[in-house]
């Protein structure tokens, strides 16, 4: 049988990558991970660590505000947009040491480079070294997602959440275009901050996907909160000029601002990994294709997390590497192999309110049950009697009539995600 120069390769190293590598050279297994940029990949460097942070810095604006209806008073107060990226930066800098230490500790060989496959069993990496082949039994792809712009006059001057971490100057006046979860989340957070936010959604509710009552709630909150929420539009050209960037919408509405962040989706890393010569597939939306075992069309090459999956979440990631490697060397002594369960995953937005979900939308639970009912809180914080703050809270429990089991759980309100992670238990 041909020797293989490791038992498992494993290109990126992100939230699924490095469970993967880590578990299994935990387990026995020769293991090597490339790596092109910083470990962690999105979730550590330019996602969920660094944007909870920002989100935790917005919070004290409304802290300060509220303090004074509690007896305090409070000096006048200053952001220093520096002083939080370098505290961000430092943290994430011990972060990826973190996940460093992790792969050497469980004896996993780490190569900084660009990796890319050129057959079934080998991947080329280029490193500051020079360029490296290896061979592997089994290849897992966990290169992730990158921000996706559409054609729009004036591309160039647009960001992406990959650049909003580390914006040289910060945008007094910020304009967000899309209406998913990371636009959401980037409206509350800069608004919060201190910018003026725009935000322009093209249908008429943010945050498709989830509960209606939800969405309407927290696009009600967010403008309560400051937030310039324009729904039904779209942006139709972006031009720079001397006072900041002019975007012109659908309609002919006119916003100058100094920063357009697009947050209209992502899509997967696909790109320069050598799929081709390998034979590996993919489909219309340019993800991996893979079977329930993770397999693409190639039988020793394997995908998880945002490159090949439609849930683009860190513990997906995490628990599709966990399930992989359960397949590929067997499960821990004592326990059975794990699966991924993709139905009813919890999920948290980091908007201002918080929002917490686990399970079914009305709208899902009346397609599934012939009766829902529906219980249904609106109500104002006993905290905000003081605060002065006009924030809501909602909270939501859909249940299936007949069985009086509770099948949704929806809430919007302070810490929604940590309490609404309790109950997803
Ligand atoms: P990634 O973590 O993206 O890792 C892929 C790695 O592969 C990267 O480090 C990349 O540099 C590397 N790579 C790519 N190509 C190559 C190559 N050819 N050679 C070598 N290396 C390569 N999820 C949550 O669950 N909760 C949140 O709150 C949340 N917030 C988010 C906020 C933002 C702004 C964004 C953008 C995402 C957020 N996510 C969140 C999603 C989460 O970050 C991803 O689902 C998760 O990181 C996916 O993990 P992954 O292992 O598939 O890919």
């Amino acid at each position: 049988m041909k020797d293989f120069d490791c038992d498992l390769f494993v290109i990126g190293g992100g939230s699924g990558g490095v469970r993967a590598a880590r578990m299994a050279a935990q387990r026995g297994a020769r293991v090597v991970v490339a790596e092109a940029a910083a470990l962690g990949g999105t979730c550590v460097n330019v996602g969920c660590i660094p944007k909870k942070l920002y989100s935790y810095a917005a919070h004290y604006a409304e802290a300060f505000e509220e303090a004074a209806g509690f007896g305090w008073t409070v000096g006048e107060t200053h952001f220093d947009w520096g002083r939080l990226k370098a505290a961000r930066a430092k943290e994430i800098t011990r972060l990826n040491g973190v996940y460093e230490q992790l792969l050497r500790g469980a004896g996993v060989h780490l190569l900084q480079g660009w990796a890319t496959l050129c057959d079934a069993h080998t991947v080329q990496v280029r490193t500051a070294d020079g360029d490296q082949r290896i061979t592997a039994r089994h290849i897992i792809i966990a290169t992730g997602g990158t921000p996706l712009v559409p054609a729009v006059s004036g591309r160039e001057h647009v960001v992406t959440s990959d650049h909003m971490f580390d914006l040289p100057e910060f945008p007094k006046r910020l304009l967000i275009v899309g209406g998913g979860y990371i636009a959401c989340e980037f409206a509350s957070i800069f608004n919060g901050l201190g910018a003026q936010v725009t935000q322009v959604q093209r249908t008429a509710r943010v945050l498709g996907g989830f509960d209606a009552d939800v969405s309407a709630f927290v696009a009600q909150e967010m403008r309560k909160h400051g937030v310039d929420l324009k729904l039904n539009a779209t942006v139709a050209a972006i031009e720079k000029r001397a006072d900041g960037l002019l975007v012109t919408l659908s309609g002919g509405t006119q916003v100058v601002a100094d920063t357009v962040l697009y947050a209209t989706g992502r899509y997967p890393n696909v790109e320069g990994l050598g799929l081709d010569a390998a034979g590996v597939a993919c489909d219309a939306r340019h993800s991996i294709v893979v079977d329930a075992h993770y397999r693409t069309s190639v039988p020793s090459i394997y995908a998880l997390g945002d490159v090949s999956t439609q849930k683009q979440l860190t513990p997906v990631a995490l628990g599709e590497a966990m399930a992989l490697v359960d397949h590929l060397l067997g499960p821990a002594a004592g326990k059975a192999a794990r699966q991924m369960d993709y139905a009813l995953i919890p999920t948290a937005v980091f908007t201002h309110p918080n929002i917490g979900t686990v399970g079914l939308t009305e709208e899902e639970a009346r397609r599934q049950f012939k009766d829902v009912t529906i219980y249904r809180s609106e109500f104002k914080a006993l905290r905000h009697t003081l605060s002065g703050s006009q924030e809501r809270t909602l909270m939501k429990l859909v249940v299936d009539a007949a069985s009086d089991r509770v099948v949704g759980l929806h809430m919007v309100g302070a810490d929604a995600g940590e309490i609404v992670q309790g109950f997803a238990v």
